[in-house]
């Protein structure tokens, strides 16, 4: 034995001890004899003994209960007892305490040594399964850990890769990560933002009112808009588990696209206006200079209709231009029920002419508007002459207008064909109809384009409610005027 193992002999009884002593001695074992429970403890701490040997009763104490101690601090230290006597009893407490074994008098040498070496073997047996156990565990969990890593990289450099700004946020909006592209549309190159809160990102108005929408539940399409024009579609996806993600991307080239169509059709439509101008004058002239056969009439009757319906798409293009350039700043306190009226006396031949059913819900006592008059009353024409023109012959127009939240909702519904659903966040699009106007209905799809921009430049909302041939409900809502509050 190259290291020899040290037995921790723990008697009361001196006699015993000393024949216990001999006989380990004699087979080659190291022997300690402790006395009381303190220096018990010092040599199980300090020297590792292989095997303690305890009295039934050491020093005044319960042997077992002592013992149990221990093993409560060496769960795999061998313990065996010493009895008075053979008894079930103690059997069964030794059993119970989780000892190895216990020897009891008459002692015979060999009896000794056996129940040491058994114990000693079965304590060895138990350390290698452990320490198996133990070697097997760890490697497996590297091997997992290995696995998760190269995963992680992976996933990571798929992330870094893509040309989408990914932010993946943990449930209490800490950032777990952020890609390259994510970085560079915040101007954070160099930055590491792992773990910062999201809202410390960017001040960016776009960016935290979209925060502000993520939390209310809000909205899942964003676009961000950056002070060097720079233009980004942002979404915010939650993921079970971890938390949720926002992707952003560029779409500044389509903005630019956008913005070069709208030019282009201003320009258009600003350089045909003076030529339609003139076309018209001399229509017009022509029937006063002479004398015109039926069919010159006639003729020169649809060039002006057409020059009209042109002159009229051309100044819709022209305003909208204007609108959506900010130029329409003319604000006024406007009673929008007196411009509904306005408007409803000016369509009523139209209403008369198809026996149109109109009723009107208006509260009373709403409260006004700032707004610009001529913009509100092109937004009713436009939303009412819709309702009218896609109204089926004796059909039925029902407006409200409501307050609610210091804000004026306006509802217009018909009974007409309705619009089909894939199509109802398309019709505000200029130059949209929807697949199912009649061929005959007539129109460019320009007015509810109109009726978006200048809702939209008064900072109120529209939008429909249709089910198809149940007829549509269109909504404005608009912040109402309280000059108590403002000033
Ligand atoms: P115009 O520019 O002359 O108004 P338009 O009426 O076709 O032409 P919009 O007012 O922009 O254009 O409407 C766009 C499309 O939305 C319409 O072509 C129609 O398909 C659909 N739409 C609008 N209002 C209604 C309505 N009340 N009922 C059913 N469909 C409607
Ligand atoms: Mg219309």
């Amino acid at each position: 034995m190259a290291v020899r193992e040290l037995i921790l002999l723990a008697l009361d009884e001196l006699q015993i001890s000393s024949l216990m002593e001999r006989a380990l001695r004699a087979v080659d074992y190291d022997v300690a004899i402790v006395h009381d429970r303190s220096r018990l403890e010092k040599a199980l701490d300090e020297s590792s003994p292989a095997l303690l040997l305890i009295g039934e009763t050491f020093h005044a104490e319960n042997g077992i209960e002592v013992a149990k101690g221990q093993l409560d601090r060496f769960p795999t230290l061998p313990i065996l007892l010493y009895a008075e006597k053979d008894t079930t009893g103690t059997a069964k407490a030794v059993v119970n305490a989780g000892l190895s074994g216990y020897l009891y008098p008459p002692l015979k040498t060999d009896d000794i040594v056996d129940s040491v070496k058994r114990s000693l073997v079965r304590a060895r047996h138990l350390g290698d399964w452990i320490r198996r156990e133990v070697r097997e565990t760890t490697s497996s969990l590297e091997k997992r850990a290995e696995i998760s890593e190269a995963e992680k990289d992976r996933l990571e450099s798929i992330i870094a890769n893509i040309e989408d700004g990914v932010i993946v946020l943990d449930d209490r909006r800490s950032i777990l990560l952020m890609n390259r592209v994510a970085r560079e549309a915040f101007s954070l190159d160099g930055l590491d933002m792992t773990g910062r809160p999201v809202s410390e990102v960017s001040p960016n108005n776009d960016f935290q009112a979209l925060l502000t929408k993520i939390n209310d539940g809000g909205v899942k399409y964003y676009e961000l808009n950056f002070d060097d024009g720079r233009v980004f579609n942002a979404q915010h996806t939650p993921i079970p588990g971890i938390g949720s993600a926002i992707t952003m991307q560029d779409i500044s080239y389509l903005k630019r696209i956008d913005q070069m169509k709208d030019d282009f059709v201003h320009t258009v439509s600003h350089d045909l206006r003076s030529p339609l101008t003139a076309v018209l004058g001399y229509a017009e002239l022509v029937e006063r200079v002479g004398p015109l056969n039926e069919q010159q009439t006639e003729f020169v009757h649809r060039i002006q209709g057409s020059v009209q319906n042109i002159t009229a798409l051309v100044n819709d293009l022209l305003d909208l231009g204007r609108l959506e350039a900010g130029f329409d700043t003319r604000r006024e306190t406007v009673r929008i029920e007196s411009i509904l009226q306005y408007s409803l006396g000016l369509l009523d031949s139209l209403v008369r002419k198809k026996n149109i059913h109109l009723t009107q819900e208006i509260a009373k006592d709403l409260p006004p508007l700032r707004a610009n008059p001529i913009r509100i009353r092109q937004m009713i024409d436009n939303l009412v002459g819709n309702a009218i023109k896609y109204a089926p012959d004796s059909g039925e127009i029902r407006i409200s207008l409501q307050s609610e939240d210091h804000q004026i909702i306006l509802q217009i519904a018909d009974n007409g064909p309705g619009i089909p659903l894939a199509e109802q966040s398309l019709i505000f699009d200029k130059f949209y109809r929807a697949s199912n106007v009649a061929e005959t209905s007539r129109g460019t799809g320009l007015g509810l384009a109109i009726v978006k921009s200048i809702v939209e430049a008064h900072h109120g909302r529209v939008w429909v409610e249709s089910k198809l041939d149940q007829g549509a409900s269109f909504f404005v809502v608009l912040p109402a005027f309280e000059p108590k509050e403002n000033q």
